[in-house]
């Protein structure tokens, strides 16, 4: 009798005990927040959209992609998707990347006619074995994946490419936000979309999405599209994202660096820092006429951002920030 009250009471604590870590994992679980991230000021219109997902329980995967579609649609950004400003030769052409946390990743560059390379990029990394399609054939596969041939190049993108083939002589240039005419958004200026979200049970991803520099090189392709430099995500620590010059962030594989540098203990801050530093260190003289910046969140929801120039700002959402939007600290 004695035993079996004991074997009863032991059963009973140990039902406690089980509730007991499971309302702490539960809360724990609660407490590391929802989040969505995004680049620049339009980040806000893109980050409520990835909002609504996460909030109903979705994956971060699905958030970025729809935050991602929206600037790609939208015809007043000139920097990303449809209406996107052309290359040296007048086609608009796309780099996209989509990442989630356990290493899946997928993306396009070069693509032209699809009005969301974001999308594109996710059948890539869902459909097929492979991570990267360009050009010709990211557009054969995109269209027998039913998505539609559009023209991009608006009429208002198009005076805007022959203004500058009138002062330029057809010389691309890089751009630089600290250069009054150049402001972001402004003709001779070009801004990536990237976006970073955590989600309800902890999981991370991102997306990068651009139309690139504006007149650029035919074929050039940026960081955006380049896993590990325009956008990494690892949910054991963290991820990270780009903007501006996307040449220097290829050449120090930026988002992994700032992934890498969380993983060693740093904050996203700091990570970020650090990777503008080692961009401004290798190539002083370059780094102070142009802009590039990094934006990450860790597995806990924290983020942070850090560039080379001031005028870098990104977009945070999460249950009691809806549109805010804050300046990145910068190098000079
Ligand atoms: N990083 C983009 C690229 O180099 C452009 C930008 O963000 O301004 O294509």
């Amino acid at each position: 009798m004695a035993n079996r009250r004991t074997f009863l009471e032991s059963a009973a604590l140990g039902a406690a005990a089980l509730t007991l870590s499971q309302r702490v994992a539960a809360a724990a679980r609660d407490r590391a927040p929802l989040r969505v991230v995004s680049t620049w000021d339009f980040g806000i219109a893109a980050n409520r959209a990835a909002w609504a997902v996460l909030s109903a329980g979705g994956s971060a995967l699905d958030a970025v992609e729809a935050g991602a579609r929206i600037p790609e649609a939208d015809l007043n950004n000139h920097s990303v998707g449809r209406a996107g400003y052309p290359d040296r030769d007048g086609h608009v052409s796309l780099d996209a990347s989509i990442m989630n946390g356990d290493g899946r990743c997928g993306a396009v560059a070069a693509l032209e006619h699809i009005a969301h390379p974001v999308s594109v990029a996710r059948r890539v990394m869902e459909k097929t074995p492979h991570v990267l399609l360009v050009g010709a054939g990211a557009l054969q596969f995109a269209l027998e994946q039913g998505f539609s041939s559009e023209e991009l190049l608006t009429p208002e993108s198009e005076q805007a490419w022959k203004e500058w083939r009138k002062s330029a002589q057809y010389q691309p240039v890089i751009n630089a936000e600290t250069r009054s005419y150049e402001k972001p958004g402004g003709p001779a200026n070009h801004d990536t979309i990237g976006m970073l979200a955590r989600d309800r049970q902890g999981r991370l991803a991102g997306a990068c999405t651009t139309s690139g520099l504006a007149w650029k090189l035919r074929g050039r392709v940026g960081d955006s599209p380049i896993v590990g430099a325009g956008l990494y995500v690892d949910d054991e620590v963290g991820a990270a994202t780009s903007t501006g010059v996307g040449e220097e962030v290829i050449r120090n594989a930026g988002s992994f660096l700032v992934v890498e540098l969380m993983r060693q203990g740093r904050s996203p801050q700091d990570a970020c820092r650090e990777a503008v530093r080692r961009i401004a260190r290798r190539n002083p003289k370059s780094a102070k006429e142009i802009q590039v910046g990094f934006l990450a969140l860790n597995r806990d929801g924290e983020a942070g951002a850090w560039a080379l120039q001031k005028g870098f700002s990104y977009a945070v959402c999460d249950a009691h920030k809806q549109d805010a939007l804050l300046p990145a600290p910068s190098l000079y």
